[in-house]
């Protein structure tokens, strides 16, 4: 089948990686993840990814130490998490090139632009990692910085639910998914699916985020072939 998008962004979050387990690398999990990347990528589909740290690192449970600190320990703990996803995807195959927003020459290659998209047009799963290089940010700030700089047609967003909700839909039953939004309703909503600095970004440069599960196997073929599944948020 043909893919809607030409090129991708797809932001896991350190959870994703850690399965249920839900602290460090669970690598049946990215082996699976590994799988469904595999698939785009026989596809043709150029893939960029950004992966969290929340599974190692936050910089917000740094309780009493100075935030910058804290932060690069958070980003420390991406590049981790990014060289774990690399392993499991050359496992299988697939080519792939970590590039790091703070410099670690001996263990991946500096962020370069330029690079970067040589590598996506070569077929490379560029996986991009250290997330922007600057406390005070997320790596879903990272995700719409990489995406625009690729010119990604769309990030994929993997969440543990299915999409986004008016409501906690594990705590209230009653909860409703919404299929469509705009970048101002998730804004002025507060709905948990981007912080507020990743959201406008996207808004400002016009990229279209598809929240979806990653739960259910298969999930990222179906978006990117344009199934209807998650909640797409565009303008
Ligand atoms: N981080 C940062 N700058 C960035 C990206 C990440 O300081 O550009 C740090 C921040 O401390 C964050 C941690 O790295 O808590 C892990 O990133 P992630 O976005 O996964 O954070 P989470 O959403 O899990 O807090």
């Amino acid at each position: 089948m043909e893919p809607k998008y030409k090129r991708i962004m797809l932001k896991l979050s350190g959870e994703a990686l850690s399965g249920d387990k839900g602290y460090g690398i669970d690598f049946e999990v990215a082996k699976r993840i590994s799988l469904e990347i595999k698939e785009l990528v026989d596809m043709g589909v150029e893939v960029g990814a950004v992966v969290g740290g929340g599974n190692i690192w936050r910089g917000r449970s740094g309780e009493g130490m100075d935030r910058t600190t804290a932060d690069y320990m958070g980003m420390l703990a991406t590049c981790i998490n990014a060289l774990a996803l690399q392993d499991s995807l050359e496992s299988m195959g697939i080519m792939t090139r970590v590039q790091t927003a703070i410099e670690m020459k001996e263990v991946a290659e500096p962020y370069i632009r330029r690079r970067a998209m040589r590598h996506l047009e070569k077929g490379r799963v560029v996986i991009f990692a250290a997330g922007t290089g600057n406390p005070y940010f997320s790596t879903d700030t990272t995700a719409a910085l990489r995406a625009a700089e690729i010119e990604a047609d769309v990030i994929l967003l993997a969440k543990k639910v299915d999409g986004v909700y008016n409501k906690d839909p594990h705590k209230y039953k009653d909860a409703v998914k919404y299929d469509n939004l705009n970048y101002i309703d998730v804004l002025e909503k507060g709905l948990q699916v981007m912080d507020s600095t990743a959201t406008s970004l996207c808004m400002d440069n016009n990229i279209p985020i598809l929240v979806f599960g990653l739960d259910n196997p298969g999930n990222i073929k179906k978006a990117i072939t344009g199934e209807k599944i998650g909640t797409l948020i565009s303008k």
